[in-house]
């Protein structure tokens, strides 16, 4: 029997879960029947959350206990109330991944549920991190973090193995926007390159219609609405209901009796806007896009004539004019057979069944990138004059996952004992416009001039997103290293606790109130896991299984420069040893880990004859 793995599409309007059944991605719906659920969290006066449909409707009426689009904060350390009470955009993401979670308990029964979540392709590290640390809070096991665009592929891709192909996804959702350029050929799907705004989607073009809406109030009554936050409410949501009629019809109507009150006076607003009146508006954000759209072409070395398919993902996709200049740069309409909104979460749960091994033997396999370049500070000449603070890459943007690449730098001072390694990811040439991962000190480099001692620094970056970095002096061999991920983890473990205790006090509460309603079990202690994990003290499996993921993950770089034939040996050999990682059981860990040396010492020796 497999894992029960299921893709998770956590979007800053709508959230989805799915997983594969019978060699097919499916959607989990909602004991209500919805198959997508908006991101949209409540604090009643209960003291009970709610997630979904009721907490958005309710957005108006009480916009102060109510939370939506929180995937925009994803990765600050801004907090948003709900209610009365703070939380962090984490916090509040987990209450939307453990609505989702009780579904997945519903089809599945109770107990542990392993997850692939989705991220933009353009979110930074940190983003990807309060993700992954979301899922854990509702009781996930995060198995890996994909790139929204890249599951949008897989969904694609799954039905066209045979198919060879540059795909190009434009995905525009409500809070970002991507694009990535995929190919795919005999099975496997390798992601080119890709661009994008994490800043950038529907929930913006709403906001402008606020402004523009907000501007022909003041003009008849002379106050600003945005002021009032009930006001503000109304105001964005009569936006994106224009929005979306405009996207069918040439003009809206807007009627309002009541948007706020002036002098105790009701103060409303009546008028007519033009597709192409909100067009101009939203025109600039979109002609960015393109831009991206642009760069990511240049990135992965092609033209628009290399491009065989459009794939539009994301519900702002809907929009008429996004469209028109796809279509202009391409000459083609685009693609239309995947639903834009579940795309996502669909392709989730193929990278899923990849994971589980329930697809091991479909012969499918994807590579994906790096959205950003990564790199160190160091010193140097710039314009004439020795400066630090100099941003010198080591894995360049857009360079196929997991990766390794060392290079070589010199001390900079005379008689330099230490050398401190500082890690950035970004673009700018500078430093200080990056964004740091992290510090190490490399101690004990043996006297000399400056510049005559080498240090070797070497980058590992894995197929989660999770750095590696060690600087190594080459003359006395001493070593040092830092995995960014572990460090930054550690540093808020104690905040992952206290959010912990939080939820599960809300939940609690929650529970309190409405002893004949509750969403989630509650006998299952999700918060208690991780400590009952701890004290199951089988050391030697631990090891034996750290051993088989480590092969796991060998297997899986191995496929890629397979053929087909070794291609099904190695998916069954992953199978296999999932099975008995599942399955916990010693003997065949053993045996598993067994043939799979055997095997890869036979392809080494082929690779080196
Ligand atoms: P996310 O992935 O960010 O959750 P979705 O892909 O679900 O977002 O898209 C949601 C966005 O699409 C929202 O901003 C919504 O207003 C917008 N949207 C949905 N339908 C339409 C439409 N018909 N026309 C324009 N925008 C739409
Ligand atoms: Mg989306």
């Amino acid at each position: 029997m497999s894992r029960h793995v299921v893709g998770i599409d956590l979007g800053t309007t709508n959230s989805a879960v799915a997983y594969m059944k019978n060699g097919k991605p499916m959607l989990i719906p909602s004991p209500r029947g919805q198959r997508i659920i908006p991101s949209v969290v409540m604090l009643d006066m209960n003291g009970q959350l709610l997630v979904g449909d009721v907490a958005r409707s309710a957005q108006v009426a009480m916009p102060d206990r109510v939370i939506a689009a929180v995937k925009r904060q994803m990765g600050s350390h801004a907090t948003v109330s709900m209610g009365g009470q703070e939380f962090s955009p984490t916090e509040v993401s987990a209450m939307i991944l453990r609505e989702l979670k009780g579904y997945v308990d519903r089809e599945f029964g109770d107990g542990e549920k392993e997850a692939v979540i989705t991220v933009p392709a353009y979110f930074t590290d940190e983003q990807r991190r309060a993700t992954k640390q979301a899922g854990e809070l509702a009781g996930f096991v995060v198995e890996r973090i994909v790139n929204e665009p890249t599951a949008a592929a897989l969904a694609f891709g799954l039905d066209r193995l045979e198919e060879e192909q540059h795909v190009l996804v434009y995905d525009l959702g409500g809070g970002t926007f991507d694009v990535s350029i995929v190919e795919m050929m005999n099975g496997i799907l390798e992601v080119k390159a890709s661009a994008g705004n994490n800043m950038l989607g529907g929930e913006d073009f709403d906001w402008l219609l606020v402004d523009w809406l907000a501007t022909k109030f003041r003009k008849l009554h002379g106050l600003d609405p945005r002021r009032d936050i009930r006001a503000k409410s109304l105001l964005k949501e009569q936006a994106e209901r224009i929005k979306c009629e405009l996207s069918y019809a040439e003009t809206a109507a807007v009627h309002l009796p009541v948007v706020t009150m002036k002098d105790n006076k009701p103060a409303g607003l009546s008028l007519d806007i033009s597709r192409q009146e909100f067009t101009v508006l939203i025109d600039p954000l979109l002609l960015s896009t393109m831009d991206c759209v642009r760069r990511a072409l240049q990135d992965a070395g092609l033209t628009t004539g290399d491009i065989q398919e459009v794939l539009l993902v994301g519900g702002s996709t809907r929009i008429p004019r996004v469209r028109e200049l796809l279509v202009g740069m391409f000459g083609k309409e685009p693609h239309s057979e995947v639903d834009a909104d579940e795309a996502v979460a669909l392709g989730a749960a193929v990278q899923a069944g990849l994971k589980s091994g329930v697809l091991a033997d479909s012969g499918l396999i994807v590579t994906d990138i790096a959205p950003f370049s990564l790199g160190i500070a160091v010193a140097g000449q710039r314009h004439g004059m020795k400066r630090t603070g100099i941003f010198h890459v080591i894995i360049p943007r857009n360079t196929v996952i997991p990766v390794t690449r060392t290079d070589r730098f010199y001390t900079a001072l005379p008689g330099q004992r230490a050398a401190k390694v500082e890690i950035y990811q970004g673009e700018h040439e500078w430093v200080k416009n990056n964004y740091r991962l992290g510090e190490f000190l490399l101690t004990g480099i043996p006297v000399n001039w400056s510049g005559h001692e080498e240090i070797d620094v070497t980058y590992r970056y894995d197929l989660n997103g999770i750095l590696e970095v060690t600087a190594k002096c080459v003359k006395n061999k001493k070593e040092q290293s830092l995995t960014v991920q572990d460090a930054l983890e550690r540093q808020s473990a104690e905040a992952l606790a206290r959010s912990s205790d939080k939820l599960r006090q809300l939940y609690e509460q929650a529970i309190q109130h409405e002893e004949d309603d509750i969403p989630w079990d509650e006998d299952e202690d999700i918060f208690a896991a991780e400590d009952e994990e701890e004290t199951d003290e089988r050391i030697t499996p631990e090891e034996l299984r750290r051993q088989l993921r480590l092969f796991d993950a060998k297997l899986e770089k191995l496929a890629l420069m397979s053929d087909k034939e070794e291609r099904k040996t190695i998916g069954q050999l992953r199978r296999k040893l999932k099975d008995a990682l599942d399955a916990g059981d010693g003997d065949r860990m053993a045996q598993c880990l067994e043939m799979i040396t055997d095997f890869l010492i036979e392809a080494q020796l082929r690779e080196d004859t």
